[in-house]
C-alpha cells in the first residue's frame, strides 16, 4: 500500500495512477525499469488478496488471466525464474519436475509411458506458469525470494 500525494488516498503498491484522483503514483519501492505489464498483475495480485490470492474470487476471467498469464515462464519453466532471481524456487520447480519425469524414464526403457511423461512435462510448465507472477511479487515487493 502507499498514498498518493496528491489526495491522500491509499492505494494499491503497484499502481500507476491513484484510483481516486488519477495522479500518477510513484513507483513504491518496484524497481524504476519494471514494465507495465508487472504493475499489472502486481495490481491484480493485491487486488486478489496479496500472492496467497484468497480473494481471486473477485477477479473476473479476463483479469484472472492477465494475472497468472505468463508464456515465457510456461516456455521455460524452471529457467525462467532462474533469469528472473528466482534460483531457489527455480531449483525446487526444477527437482519436482525432474524426479517424476527421470522415474517414468526408469520405468519405460522403451518409452512405453511417453504419454504420461508428456503430461508431467505440460503439468511442470503449467506450474511453474501459475506460480510465476505470484512469486515475482513477493520477491519484488515482500523482499521474500524463497524458502530458505
Ligand atoms: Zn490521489
Amino acid at each position: 500500500m502507499s498514498n498518493c500525494q496528491n489526495c491522500g488516498v491509499e492505494n494499491l503498491a503497484a499502481l500507476v495512477n491513484c484510483t481516486a484522483c488519477g495522479t500518477t503514483m510513484p513507483p513504491a519501492d518496484l524497481p524504476d525499469d519494471i514494465s507495465q505489464i508487472w504493475r499489472i498483475r502486481f495490481d491484480l495480485i493485491e487486488k486478489a488478496g496479496g500472492p496467497g490470492l484468497p480473494m481471486r474470487q473477485q477477479l473476473s476471467f479476463g483479469e484472472h488471466f492477465r494475472m497468472t498469464w505468463n508464456i515465457w515462464a510456461f516456455l521455460f519453466g524452471p529457467f525462467y525464474f532462474l533469469v528472473k532471481g528466482m534460483w531457489r524456487k527455480a531449483l525446487v520447480y526444477w527437482l519436482l519436475g525432474f524426479v517424476p519425469l527421470m522415474l517414468i524414464d526408469l520405468a519405460s526403457p522403451d518409452n512405453e509411458l511417453g504419454p504420461l511423461k508428456f503430461g508431467v512435462n505440460i503439468a511442470a510448465a503449467a506450474w511453474c506458469m501459475l506460480r510465476s507472477n505470484t512469486d515475482y511479487y513477493r520477491k519484488l515487493v515482500l523482499k521474500d525470494n524463497g524458502w530458505w
